[in-house]
């Protein structure tokens, strides 16, 4: 089976966790391609950071700090403690030592000259990734950086949400380089030849919004052949972890199962989705969405563990048809 996942960072990485336990009871040799989101990434220190490609490097690769969601386990910051005592880069944004090393070998190749999918595809021969059978893809190979507009102008994503906790009300969110960008090579392909196409429950405006406001992403998913199903990031009217709120917030669309779906929109309308997973606390949404023409279904979406991210997996897979 080949399946293709469009990923943010910590909700996508733990899905897509869980996906390949299931996919190596069920049908060992299948093929995930996972493309991330790369409008988080900066340069910070003279390193280029991309912390949603990383936490899914470090995921799948077993070396997350498993409570934190993102980062390295066992990770210190006196690289970062040095740096603040010079006064110097953005003291609430630490780098971990071992993350560190990840983003010089990063930087080095970058310049060197090799685009982000090959730093990206040398970072993760080091994690086994391709021998669970994962390749991991940017969505694209220029720079595009999320920039939140709030009183006073635009400010970075990263400085938006981790220095203000998300708490500036945001007017608008804007993909700076998106007009410079295209997909990255194998995105468009990996959509197009997929058996079924995966939106994990990834936030859906900074993550899964800016892949498909790659030009050419959107339109590969609504042209592909393969069922488009996702998970709801949304449970009882609040996101599990995070800000989804705010930012959903900032576009208009209400914070629940439905108002997501529907954002989303189904692909015979306009839309990306042809499923919906929802929470057994929004078992209302699935009835309401099924009557509409939607292929939905509740069950629990807690990613608890391992194991029960497998079963949401395989419930996804249940309502692609596969
Ligand atoms: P980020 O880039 O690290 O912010 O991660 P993602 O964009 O991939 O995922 C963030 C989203 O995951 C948040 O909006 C949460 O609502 C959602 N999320 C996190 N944990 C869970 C979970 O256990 N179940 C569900 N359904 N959603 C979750
Ligand atoms: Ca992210």
């Amino acid at each position: 089976m080949k399946l293709t996942v469009l990923s943010g960072g910590v909700g996508g990485a733990r899905f897509t966790r869980g996906l390949l336990a299931h996919l190596a009871r069920t049908a060992p040799g299948s093929q995930v391609t996972v493309i991330a989101n790369t409008g988080d990434d900066m340069w910070l220190h003279g390193v280029r950071v991309c912390p949603d490609l990383d936490t899914l490097m470090y995921t799948l690769g077993g070396a997350v700090h498993e409570e934190q969601g993102w980062g390295r386990r066992e990770e210190s910051s006196r690289v970062s403690a040095d740096l603040a005592a010079y006064d110097v880069g953005w003291e609430w944004f630490t780098l971990g030592d071992l993350d560190l090393a990840t983003h010089l070998a990063r930087t080095q190749w970058l310049r060197e000259g090799l685009t982000l999918s090959e730093a990206t595809a040398r970072l993760s021969a080091r994690w086994r990734l391709a021998e669970q059978g994962v390749r991991l893809l940017p969505m694209s190979d220029q720079p595009v950086e999320t920039h939140v507009e709030v009183d006073g102008g635009l400010i970075h994503f990263e400085e938006w949400w981790v220095r203000h906790r998300a708490a500036l009300p945001a007017r608008r969110f804007v993909q700076v380089g998106l007009d410079r960008a295209s997909a990255a090579p194998g995105v468009l392909a990996a959509i197009t030849d997929a058996d079924a196409v995966l939106l994990p429950p990834s936030n859906p405006v900074v993550s899964v919004g800016t892949i498909l406001a790659v030009p050419g992403i959107r339109e590969a998913v609504r042209a592909t052949r393969a069922p488009v199903v996702g998970v709801s990031p949304i449970i009882g009217g609040a996101p599990v972890r995070g800000m989804a709120a705010e930012c959903l917030a900032a576009i208009g669309v209400s914070a629940t199962a439905e108002g997501v779906a529907r954002h989303y929109g189904l692909r015979e309308r306009g839309g990306v989705l042809d499923g919906w997973l929802v929470d057994t606390a929004d078992a209302a949404t699935a009835e309401l969405l099924a009557a509409d023409g939607w292929r939905s279904a509740a069950t629990d979406t807690l990613m608890r563990d391992v194991p029960a991210t497998a079963r949401i997996a395989a419930e996804l897979l249940a309502l692609a048809g596969r």
